[in-house]
């Protein structure tokens, strides 16, 4: 592994490999296996475009070989910022070819939070779209670049400007020294358990089991059909089986331009698609589009939904209506807990599944640190064959997320029942869960105290009947309290991705502490769940 990753102790590492958890291939190595086996099967489908295996396989080496030229090599980083386009695959794989880690930041990203990124992940180079949703990818990357003493390279998917294009790139393949099944494959960002997001390396190994398992735990096979309807540079829509994980399983992915029924429903209709994974506010937006919608989604055999809490009677409804549910719990730093085919009904829509490997071992703590007895509610610990021991160049972070003997402290609240099934029942972190997206509180806090008229400020979660939860900020004004807009204004200005700007502000002449001297964050969120009951802002 590159410096600044914790390792695997070396007899756990030989206990996954010995147990076929790691198998030592890479997944560079994967795709040109499939290419020998699948070659003229369609691997991904975008828009009127499809790309078999050998065609995939043969982008990928071009890619890798015009990185390569680039000064692109083993070890270095390489911030990607792209939504779910051909390229990103594409992309991907020729950086695990080349050695060279994806850093996978998300398309709403902005300054305030690439900057850092870049920074922390001492980038050699960034690729963005030009354009996407209306926003000029380009700019940013100006802003990146004279932040970024680092990064060499700014390469863009269409009109570059006075960058790379990616269509530039590709070079007629050479021979590569291959990356080791141990190097770090690509990094995923945290949520952020507390303050900024966090640099997650996976390595071939893991990533690969990852994706093996949960391939094999959806029953993907050669005929199946992956949607990517969430974005796929999120572990959900990447590996969880995702975009990956089908192609492991030799099946075909399908991407769409956005989630939304419209579109969703005429690739399903169109290429027979057979398996996607959601958030529980999008399939909430299915379940009731599927009521009036022509379209014929007979072809979908299961649907994933996870990310997010999903309440019993969405459950109910998306098995009713869409398609066999599964419920999926997982995070970006590894464990994944999922429903069984086998599981009865009610265990199916009240528990978010079992872990997938025995090799998973999994904790349900009390504050003590102590193990609860089973039934009760804990934070929840996890170490395994795809867990992380330690977030990337973090190590006072790290000395608190996980403890001594590597689990990591999911700073999620749970309970195991007695049949093994893990139900999250809450969160230790402080992060508001807005329909999947997280937003670290710390983080906006912060962005907020720049504001002159901000003297102080919490920021806590809402309840919402579509997102699940929405975010509101208590603030204590230091003359005039400034509206909603002015705070929204400003925190678009600093370069905050869209999803973190609060949706409400409550003022107030002071905030709620505990005895022990800490916000009060408890009352806060009952506070403003009493008030608004559940209203949309
Ligand atoms: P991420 O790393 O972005 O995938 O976020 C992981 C976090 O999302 C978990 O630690 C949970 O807090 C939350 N999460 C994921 N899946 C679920 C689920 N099925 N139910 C409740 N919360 C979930």
């Amino acid at each position: 592994m590159m410096p600044g990753c914790v390792e695997w102790p070396e007899e756990v590492a030989e206990r996954y490999r010995r147990e076929g958890y790691w198998r030592g291939e890479t997944l560079g190595d994967l795709l040109r296996r499939l290419a020998g086996t699948h070659g003229a099967k369609t691997a991904l489908v975008s828009g009127d475009s499809r790309w078999s295996y050998a065609e995939l396989d043969a982008r990928a080496d071009r890619l890798a070989a015009g990185l390569r030229e680039l000064g692109v090599g083993r070890g270095d980083r390489v911030l990607v910022q792209l939504p779910n386009i051909p390229e990103l695959v594409f992309l991907c794989f020729a950086l695990f070819r080349v050695g060279a880690a994806p850093v996978l930041a998300l398309p709403p990203h902005r300054h305030s939070e690439i900057g850092p990124l870049a920074e922390a992940a001492g980038a050699v180079a960034y690729v963005v779209p030009d354009t996407c949703q209306g926003f000029d990818h380009r700019e940013l990357a100006r802003q990146v670049r004279a932040s970024t003493p680092s990064l060499l390279h700014v390469i863009v998917v269409g009109d570059p400007q006075e960058f790379t294009a990616l269509a530039d790139v590709e070079r007629d393949p050479v021979p590569l020294a291959p990356p080791d099944p141990g190097d770090v494959a690509l990094f995923l960002l945290s949520g952020g358990t507390t303050g900024r997001s966090k640099l997650i390396p996976r390595t071939h190994d893991d990533y690969v089991c990852n994706i093996r398992v949960s391939a094999e735990n959806a029953g993907l096979n050669e005929t199946s059909v992956y949607l990517a309807a969430l974005p796929v540079a999120h572990n959900y829509a990447l590996g969880c089986p995702g975009v990956l994980g089908t192609l492991h399983a030799g099946g075909t992915v399908v991407l769409t331009p956005t989630p939304s029924p419209d579109d969703a429903f005429a690739l399903i209709e169109r290429e027979r698609v057979t398996v996607t994974g959601l958030v529980p506010s999008l399939a909430q937006l299915w379940v009731e589009a599927a009521g009036w919608s022509r379209q014929d989604l007979s072809s979908l055999r299961l649907v994933q939904v996870g990310g997010a809490a999903l309440s019993g009677e969405l459950a109910h409804q998306v098995g009713g209506t869409l398609g066999r549910l599964q419920q999926s719990f997982g995070m970006a730093e590894g464990l994944l807990s999922q429903s069984r085919p086998d599981d009865p009904r009610e265990v199916l829509v009240s528990t978010q599944g079992r872990p997938l490997t025995p090799a998973d071992e999994v904790r349900v703590v009390g504050k003590d640190g102590r193990d609860v007895p089973r039934g009760e509610v804990g934070e929840l610990l996890v170490r395994g064959p795809y867990t992380i021991r330690g977030y990337y160049r973090a190590p006072e972070h790290n000395a608190a997320a996980f403890t001594s003997d590597g689990f990591f402290r999911s700073g999620d609240l749970a309970r195991l029942t007695d049949t093994g099934h893990l139900v999250i029942a809450g969160r230790v972190k402080d992060v508001i869960n807005r329909g999947g997206d997280k937003v670290p509180a710390e983080e906006v806090e912060d962005h907020l105290l720049a504001h002159p008229e901000v003297h102080a400020v919490a920021v806590v979660a809402m309840p919402d009947p579509l997102l699940g939860e929405r975010t509101c900020a208590y603030i204590v004004p230091r003359g005039g309290a400034p509206s909603l807009k002015t705070i929204q204004t400003f925190l678009r200005k600093r370069g905050v991705a869209a999803y973190k700007v609060p949706d409400w502000v409550e003022d107030v002449s002071a905030l709620p502490y505990t005895p022990v001297g800490k916000v009060d964050k408890a009352r806060l969120r009952a506070d403003i769940a009493h008030r608004r009951g559940g209203r949309r802002p």
